[in-house]
């Protein structure tokens, strides 16, 4: 066994608490006192990957570079700690079972009756161990998905008990995190349910070293004590995790309240040095210092749900500090979008993102908005779907192509600018099928997106299964919208570009995907400010 030390992040009284925060914030600070920390979540549920999930059940689906389709959770690690996750990263009950039971059709339990335990809960320790054991890490931080006493849970709980004894003294600790609720009518915070949940835990044999309190709330010294000595932790091990205005807060907040002193401490792990986290706070800085503001439309079909755009979210807040801007964010439902309302939805914004998505609702929405921005000259950035979009709406609009559209809408659309590629064509199944994971993309000489990104070769993750059609290429660049980023294998058309309009560009890519805190993506800091010089320009035209 490697020297990795490990975290277990577990979750009591209610779900949505942010432990992938708690452990992203975690993490920032071990890594900003000189260790390498990583960070895997567990999830209970039997879906092999969330790939296959509707955003409203769950949220964003975001994808690393390895071409897995995870947790959103990820996304917040990388942002936090700016270091790329991998399949390894996330596990789901489903991946678990889809391994056991493959292995017993290979015969590797031959003879013997396959069960939770010790098969299922033996797989468990297995990918837990899988970063630890590549020697990359000094600590591995696993979040277990749930709340503990869930059904689902079990499991978990079991393989890290399990592996909690067999790491031995000092080697791996439980971070707990509960709810402490504050009652209005009773005018107190209160501390029962906590004491629940870490009775629950201890009902499966695993003890809270830490317990982290999200509360409304200050927690007094007599609550803390209260809460030490009931779920039996140490007086310094009752951490108090307040609603913070933004999440970018909670490593100082944690750093404050002591959260990796303890568990260094628990863990035997020198403090090292102080966490060095300037750049950190030059960001929290600039972030709640800006100095204009902008407003940008992002007009997708899932925005009643703030976690289906998780990633395109936490980009405008890195964006805008990089520019200190502070980016207003207004989503609108691209399914009541149309010739009548288009104005008053769109006409105000600074900027417009067209969002990925899939399937046929909300389309035409999306396809009047690109010609809004494109004829208007907003600044529009169209990602996956969004960039799809845009060229549907220059082919019907600008090459008259009339019912121009993408073979994901209409199968036998008469123009079918956007379509299967050839690969794709014999796929049936739908998890992990699509074009996924980072891909090269080669940047053209003089064009607006090898400005931005100053490089001629760049890496961008991927999760479609439709394409430019390279059938209408030619007829579509001599129009006008330019293909200017291109795959160097494939030839496929990655970026669409509009010279002649100020700021126009669609990728097929996903850049949200890899903005984080220490480095915001090029294309989202170019937007930002193409929509802050659209709104400058558009107020001084007004007075004069
Ligand atoms: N539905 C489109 C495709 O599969 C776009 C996917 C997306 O926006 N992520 O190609």
């Amino acid at each position: 066994m490697a020297d990795t030390k490990y975290i277990f992040v577990t979750g009591g009284v209610t779900s949505s608490l942010g432990k992938g925060i708690i452990a992203a914030s975690l993490a920032k600070l071990l890594q900003a006192r000189g260790y390498k920390a990583t960070i895997q979540k567990l999830d209970p549920y039997i879906n092999v990957d969330p790939g296959t999930l509707n955003p409203y059940e769950h949220g964003e689906c975001y994808v690393t570079d390895d071409g897995a389709e995870t947790d959103l959770d990820l996304g917040h690690y990388e942002r936090f700690l700016n270091v790329r996750t991998s399949q390894a990263n996330n596990v789901t009950t489903g991946r678990i079972y889809q391994s056991v039971i493959e292995k017993e059709r290979k015969g590797e339990f031959l003879g013997k009756t396959v069960q939770v335990v010790p098969h299922i809960t033996n797989e468990i320790k297995e990918r837990i161990q899988i970063l630890g054991n590549s020697g990359e890490y000094d600590i591995v931080i696993t979040e277990i998905g749930g709340t503990v006493g869930d059904i689902e849970s079990l499991p978990y709980i079991e393989a890290v008990r399990q592996l909690m004894w067999e790491l031995g003294d000092n080697n791996g600790i439980v971070v707990h995190l509960t709810l402490v609720p504050f009652l209005s009518a009773a005018g107190e915070l209160k501390t029962k349910p906590t004491q629940h949940s870490v009775k629950t835990l201890m009902e499966s044999g695993i003890k809270a070293d830490i317990l982290v309190c999200r509360t409304e709330h200050d927690l007094s010294d007599d609550l803390r004590e209260k809460l030490a000595l009931f779920c039996n932790v140490r007086r310094e091990a009752v951490i108090q995790s307040i609603d913070a205005s933004t999440i970018y807060d909670v490593p100082k907040l944690m750093l404050a309240e002591g959260l990796d002193k303890v568990a260094l401490k628990k863990l035997d792990l020198p403090e090292k040095n102080h966490p060095d986290l300037e750049n950190w706070d030059a960001f929290l800085e600039r972030h709640k210092n800006p100095k204009h503001e902008v407003t940008i439309g992002l007009v997708g079909k899932y925005v009643e749900l703030q976690d289906s755009y998780k990633s395109i979210l936490e980009s405008f807040i890195h964006a805008g500090a990089e520019n200190e801007v502070s980016v207003k964010v207004e989503t609108i439902h691209s399914e009541y979008i149309d010739e009548a309302t288009i104005k008053n939805k769109i006409s105000h914004l600074d900027g417009i993102l067209v969002a990925p998505g899939f399937g046929e609702r909300g389309i035409e929405g999306k396809v009047d908005t690109v010609r809004y921005a494109r004829e208007h000259k907003i600044p529009f950035l169209g990602i996956c779907l969004g960039m799809q979009m845009a060229v549907i709406e220059f082919a019907r609009n600008v090459l008259g192509l009339k019912d121009a559209n993408s073979t994901e809408m209409v199968q036998d659309t008469p123009y079918p600018v956007i379509d299967l590629m050839e690969e794709q064509k014999d796929i049936t199944d739908k998890g992990g099928t699509m074009r996924l994971g980072a891909w090269k993309c080669v940047l053209k000489e003089n064009s607006l997106a090898r400005e931005i990104y100053g490089e001629e070769t760049i890496m961008e993750r991927h999760r479609h299964r439709y394409e430019f059609n390279d059938k209408y290429k030619e007829q579509i660049e001599a129009a006008g919208l330019k293909a200017t980023g291109y795959n160097p294998d494939t030839g496929l058309v990655e970026i669409v570009e509009l010279p002649g309009h100020p700021w126009f560009i669609g990728v097929q890519y996903h850049p949200e995907y890899k903005s984080t805190v220490a480095s915001p993506h090029p294309l989202f800091v170019a937007f930002v400010k193409a929509a802050l010089k659209y709104k400058k320009e558009k107020n001084s035209a007004t007075l004069a």
